[in-house]
């Protein structure tokens, strides 16, 4: 058909109004995952850009929890290894923390002192980019320890939140597969 990749991949999105919260129109990419054919479409968008040898990370970092579904299987595909950007509390070992305000409240992340080295080119991935606090969040603990993120990579940005402008805006180069006005 004259589907485009983006187009058939925000046919599988799909919207719930009024989840979690009123007014919030969620966009929830479990369809993608759960059709082998989308799903395969999906990931291979990721790694074939990034299986380009001027953009090939050393480490895929993803953001709790959909990130993690997709960066451990663009990982694997790239042959380089993943490492998990976890909610407060959830892991074992020693962590930097970031901490970032919210609508109601705020939110801390962690990540394992020894989940990356300084000098590595990190790829960061999450399922939407929103109001970009958990992406810029994420940037902030790799940086911590010494990594810089080369790319910031997501299926979903919702623009008019002025998330991605602001990620960009901060020196991080973003790759989105479909947007949401
Ligand atoms: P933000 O930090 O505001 O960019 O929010 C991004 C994080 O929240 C991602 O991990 C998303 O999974 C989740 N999120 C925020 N808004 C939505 C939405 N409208 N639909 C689905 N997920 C969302």
């Amino acid at each position: 058909s004259h589907l485009t990749v983006n187009q058939y991949l925000k046919n599988h999105i799909r919207t719930v109004a009024d989840w979690p919260a009123r007014g919030v129109q969620f966009r929830d990419i479990t369809p993608l995952l759960q059709d082998p054919k989308v799903f395969r479409v999906l990931i291979d968008a990721f790694v074939h850009r990034y299986m380009d040898k001027n953009l090939r990370p050393d480490v895929v970092a993803g953001l709790d929890a959909r990130g993690f579904i997709l960066g451990a299987v663009v990982a694997y595909e790239l042959n380089v290894g993943f490492v998990p950007i976890r909610k407060k509390g959830k892991l074992p070992f020693t962590t930097v923390q970031e901490t970032y305000e919210l609508e109601y409240g705020s939110a801390t992340v962690e990540l394992h002192t020894d989940a990356v080295k300084a000098g590595d080119k990190v790829l960061l991935i999450d399922d939407l980019i929103a109001t970009g606090g958990t992406m810029m969040a994420g940037k902030k603990l790799l940086e911590k320890l010494g990594a810089s993120v080369m790319e910031g990579a997501a299926i979903v940005d919702l623009p008019e939140l002025g998330g991605s402008a602001k990620l960009k805006a901060s020196g991080l180069p973003l790759f989105t597969l479909l947007d949401f006005a």
